[in-house]
This record gives C-alpha cells, sequence and structure tokens, in this order.
C-alpha cells in the first residue's frame, strides 16, 4: 500500500497535479508545504539516479517518506535528447524548450518519440522502491492544443491517437509515462 500522506519531491505544478490526480486516495504535499528548502542537484546520468537523489535529500531533511518523479521526453532523431535534460534544455523555461525542440526538429521526417518517467519512494529507514513507465509518439510540427505542460503541445500520442495538449488530464493520465511508473511502483509495494 502506499502510505496515507507523501510528500513529493517537487515543485513543478504541472507534476504534482497529474500525481494527485493519479494517487486519489493518498494526500500528496509538495516538498515546500513540508517545508525542505534548498535546490536538490540533478547529478544523475539516468531518470533512475535523478528520483532517488531527490527523495532522498527531501526524506532526509523532513524524515518522512518522500516520492520523486524524474521525467523526460527523448527524440530518437536527436538520439534520446532531450532526455534527463528535458527541464533544462534551452535553459530559459519551457516555451523556450519547445521553441528549440521545433527547430532541431526541422526538416525530421523520422519524429518518433516517448516520454519516460522514474518514480522512487523513498522512506527514512533507507528503504527504495522505484517505478519506471513510457509512453511513446511523435513531435508535432507545431504546437496543438494549450493543455497540460512541458512538452504536451509538441506530442502527438500514439495511444490517444491526439497531442497531449489538447487531450483531458483524464486521458493523459490513462495512458502517460507518469502514471505507468506509478503503477509500477504501487505494484512493487
Ligand atoms: P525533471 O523535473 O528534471 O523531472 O524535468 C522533467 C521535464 O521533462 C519537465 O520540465 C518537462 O520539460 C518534461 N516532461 C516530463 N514529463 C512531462 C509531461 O508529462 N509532459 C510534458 N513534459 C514533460
Amino acid at each position: 500500500m502506499i502510505p496515507e500522506k507523501i510528500i513529493v519531491a517537487s515543485s513543478n505544478e504541472g507534476k504534482l497535479k497529474e500525481i494527485r490526480d493519479i494517487l486519489k486516495d493518498t494526500e500528496v504535499i509538495s516538498m515546500a508545504q513540508a517545508g525542505f528548502c534548498g535546490d536538490i542537484e540533478e547529478t544523475g546520468l539516468s531518470f533512475k539516479e535523478n528520483a532517488l537523489i531527490k527523495a532522498k535529500a527531501v526524506s532526509l531533511q523532513t524524515g518522512l517518506p518522500v516520492l520523486a518523479d524524474d521525467s523526460g521526453l527523448c527524440v530518437d532523431f536527436l538520439g534520446g535528447a532531450p532526455g534527463i535534460y528535458s527541464a533544462r534544455f534551452s535553459g530559459e523555461g519551457p516555451a523556450a524548450n519547445r521553441a528549440l525542440l521545433l527547430k532541431r526538429m526541422q526538416g525530421a521526417t523520422d519524429r518518433k518519440a516517448h516520454f519516460e518517467c522514474a518514480v522512487c519512494l523513498y522512506f527514512p529507514d533507507g528503504k527504495t522502491i522505484f517505478g519506471t513507465g513510457k509512453t511513446y509518439g511523435k513531435i508535432l510540427e507545431e504546437e496543438c492544443g494549450n493543455g497540460g505542460f512541458g512538452y504536451d503541445t509538441l506530442f502527438w500520442s500514439d495511444d490517444l491517437q491526439k497531442s497531449f495538449g489538447i487531450a483531458t488530464p483524464q486521458e493523459k493520465n490513462g495512458v502517460s509515462h507518469r502514471a505507468r511508473a506509478l503503477k509500477d511502483l504501487i505494484s512493487r509495494l
């Protein structure tokens, strides 16, 4: 069973909302609400390593079980980039990240991509449980819709046959990398 109350090691409102919607019966508290202050440097070389770094840092400071999500967009034509660097791709935030992605994809015929997510639940006694999930699709040639966050408006979901930018939150949560990673984690608890 997932704890009734967990801290999520993120300040990304888009992620927090999705995690709250997916873990309906759990009270999800942001790290800021739990009084965590400070930056966590994501020095890992994989989604799993970064999820562990974030969950452990917040759990050690708060003494509570902490869930962290590390996720990103992996584009075949770009050799898997931006991957773990998705949030920092342009260095100037989400809109600039999308603009840079469109620029790098100019003229590309292979537009296959997937979102990937690793979640880590870290308990104060050091117990650590991971979950991973992916969702496949293509990079659109222009933005479609205005829903979601991050790269959603540029991602055509193979499962939904529509852009994540026009999918409802329920539709996205039905197929997303994040929902799949959380389901995987819950199956290991
Ligand atoms: P993190 O905070 O290092 O895990 O960064 C995750 C980044 O990947 C986000 O800032 C987005 O740019 C991107 N990303 C992850 N999941 C999603 C998603 O569900 N939709 C759109 N972009 C996402």
